[in-house]
């Protein structure tokens, strides 16, 4: 199957190299899927493409007119494209539902302990040759209570490592996972409860209507004062101005966030010689409590591998059948 590959990275490109096979022939492309870069894949089955591409309505018609019929996505989310259209137009979309769930809960709980132990406050006082300690205490993670938004592979992943550390549990999911809960104790509860109880917040839930600004004014206010937050999930899941406005007041003690809201117009290029012009992030950012990394939670050799092969996968089970054991649908 010919697939022409969108939004390719420097640092993926060796993975999706050793993982084509003879059944499947890549295309890399470092240019990202939009109006003007459409027709790139004109002849093509299929295509790969990355969270930053958004996928429309009109692009879908495009896609379709081009001759493509299989998009495969080199994420787990797939909040990037109109499902509703891919559907209409017969385009199938398969998705990378796992890979390497460690490489994301760790991350997590890199921004919790660095949060914790003020390890921003302190690195910028060691540029300035300041090596005091009075600015830097933190607190134990132990006998603290974590609570979970998703208890999906990433949170029940998250769940199992913060166990370890000996911290309470405390979940909220659509869906409860049973095994989890007998491996770790964990107690599901109410959004409000968690909200009343933890002195960790972590979101692992997917981006969707029913998540879309969750995270408000009205849910931080049920919050404990100087909660952390950490999200790895999607940006859009917390309302950032909200967010910003709670962490001023000191509401919130301090943020992680791996995931920016407004991120597709920042993340993943090298913009050193043009000027932010998102005052929100350019705020945020400058925030002594707040730690953002720019979307490289899943950003693992481990993690690599998996979503290069699981890609190649999808497109050799369509190219042989037809179908994908990872499709998604509307
Ligand atoms: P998953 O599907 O295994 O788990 C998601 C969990 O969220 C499920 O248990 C589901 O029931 C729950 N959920 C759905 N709607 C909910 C709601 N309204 N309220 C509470 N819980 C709800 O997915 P996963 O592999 O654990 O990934 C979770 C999210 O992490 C993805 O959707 C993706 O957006 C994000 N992610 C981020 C990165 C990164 O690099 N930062 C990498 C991979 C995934």
């Amino acid at each position: 199957m010919k697939t022409f590959v969108y939004s390719t990275h420097t640092y993926e490109k060796i993975y999706l190299e050793e993982a084509q096979n003879n059944l499947v022939k890549l295309t890399l492309s470092s240019k990202s899927l939009n109006m003007a870069t459409v027709n790139l894949c004109k002849g093509y089955t299929a295509i790969s493409i990355f969270t930053t591409d958004l996928v429309t309505a009109p692009i879908l018609e495009q896609l379709h007119e081009n001759g493509v019929r299989f998009i495969a996505l080199r994420s787990v989310g797939y909040d990037h494209v109109s499902l509703e259209k891919a559907s209409e137009l017969n385009i199938k979309v398969a998705n990378v539902p796992h890979y390497s769930p460690n490489a994301i809960a760790e991350h997590a709980v890199l921004l919790i302990l660095s949060l914790v132990r003020k390890l921003k406050i302190g690195q910028q006082l060691m540029g300035q040759n300041d090596f005091r300690l009075d600015q830097l205490i933190g607190f134990d993670l132990k006998g603290k209570t974590i609570g979970i938004i998703g208890t999906g592979l990433i949170g029940s992943t998250f769940a199992a490592i913060l166990h370890g550390f000996g911290c309470k549990i405390l979940a909220y999911d659509i869906q409860e996972n049973q095994k989890l809960k007998e491996e770790t104790g964990i107690s599901y509860t109410s959004l409000e409860n968690i909200c009343e109880k933890s002195d960790v917040i972590s979101i692992h839930c997917p981006l969707n209507n029913a998540t879309q600004h969750l995270f408000n004014a009205h849910l931080f206010e049920q919050m404990k004062n100087n909660v952390i937050i950490i999200n790895t999930a999607r940006g859009g899941i917390i309302n950032t101005k909200d967010l910003l406005d709670a962490l001023k007041t000191g509401k919130i003690g301090a943020a992680g966030l791996d995931v920016y809201e407004h991120e597709k117009a920042i993340f993943f290029e090298k913009r050193q010689d043009s000027k932010l012009t998102d005052q929100l992030f350019e705020t945020l950012r400058k925030q002594p409590n707040v730690l953002i990394t720019c979307h490289q939670a899943f950003l693992t050799k481990e993690a690599l591998q998996e979503i290069a092969k699981t890609t190649i996968n999808n497109l050799v089970e369509w190219s042989e059948n037809s179908n994908s054991n990872n499709e998604v649908t509307f």
